[in-house]
């Protein structure tokens, strides 16, 4: 199913992403943990896109099994790092061959150790021509990347918006945001999207901190504030990592909630490759 059709459906998706396992035998964990989230019952899985090499093949597999044996919808990620037009239709031709039909189409992150995102040989430099590309090579859904913060590669949060109104403009069907702990700046965020008669849903990405460690590695790539005191919280607790992870979870439940109460359209929830977060926050909001 077109996950653009789901929202003239339902008031209000839920959706759980996963990211394909780097050690081979990991893959049948991954499988596990699905499973625990498919009794929650997600309109979508969505599938990462690696940031290089390895488990990149690994995305449509996986997609592939969450849509053809288990039956529930698929969300395949795709960037246009290290590839050519030619690869990126090979990829489109093989996702179809899958029964794969949404797309989440971004850019991808600069290769480690460089600064800048530098256009692949024959390629793409930016979502909004990725998202024209695959438009006119099937007939997907398609989503983008949204940040209520600000890409920190954009100059201001309004030329960045500015730049999601091309995907938007090229064809993209939904937003997925980039994760945020404060949702003042979600609800900023979609207050200025519609503002700029961005008229596709804008689905809020929560993550569940599950690891001290991690949580700081990952806001320090991606951008996102982490809040005074959910910062100083963490940092108490470090030592602690069942306490974080408690924590991290209702921290994540707080939001959801709050979320939920301001009729987002969407849930969407970072796991990590495990359910117990994702299945604490659904019970709990009696989803
Ligand atoms: C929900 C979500 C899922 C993600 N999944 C993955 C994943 O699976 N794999 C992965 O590697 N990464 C993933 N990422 C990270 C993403 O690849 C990075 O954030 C990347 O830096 C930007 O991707 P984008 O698609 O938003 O890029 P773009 O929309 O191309 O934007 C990149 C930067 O360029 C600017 N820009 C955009 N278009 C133009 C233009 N036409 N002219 C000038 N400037 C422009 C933007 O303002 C922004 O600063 C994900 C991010 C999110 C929010």
């Amino acid at each position: 199913m077109l996950i653009r059709d789901l929202f003239n459906q339902k008031k209000r998706t839920l959706s759980f992403e996963v990211f394909p396992p780097v050690r081979e035998g990991n893959l049948e964990s991954l499988f596990a943990t699905i499973a625990e989230l498919e009794e929650l019952k997600p309109d979508f899985i969505s599938v990462t896109y690696g940031a290089g090499g390895g488990t990149r093949d690994k995305t449509i597999e996986i997609a592939s099994r969450v849509k053809n044996e288990i039956r529930s919808e698929a969300l395949a990620h795709l960037t246009c790092v290290a590839s050519s037009r030619d690869d990126i239709a090979r990829i489109l031709e093989d996702m179809k061959a899958q029964n794969i039909e949404n797309i989440l189409a971004l850019r991808g992150d600069p290769p480690r150790g460089e600064e800048r995102f530098v256009r692949p040989e024959g390629g793409f430099g930016f979502a909004n021509e990725l998202v024209e590309f695959i438009k006119a090579h099937g007939a997907f859904s398609i989503g983008v990347a949204g940040y209520p913060e600000g890409h920190p590669e954009a100059p201001s949060v309004e030329d960045d918006l500015k730049n999601l109104k091309r995907k938007v403009d090229a064809g993209a069907d939904f937003i997925v945001t980039q994760l945020f702990f404060h949702n003042d700046d979600f609800y900023r965020f979609r207050d200025r999207v519609m503002a700029m008669k961005i008229r596709v849903p804008v689905i809020p990405g929560i993550f569940p901190i599950l690891n001290y460690r991690q949580i700081l590695r990952i806001t320090e790539l991606c951008g996102s504030k982490i809040p005074p005191a959910l910062g100083e919280r963490l940092c108490r607790l470090q030592d602690k990592p069942g306490e974080v992870e408690k924590y991290g979870i209702e921290y994540a439940q707080d939001q959801a909630w709050d979320l939920v109460r301001n009729e987002v359209c969407g849930l969407h929830i970072c796991t990590m490759n495990r359910s117990r977060a994702a299945r604490t926050i659904v019970r709990e909001l009696a989803l």
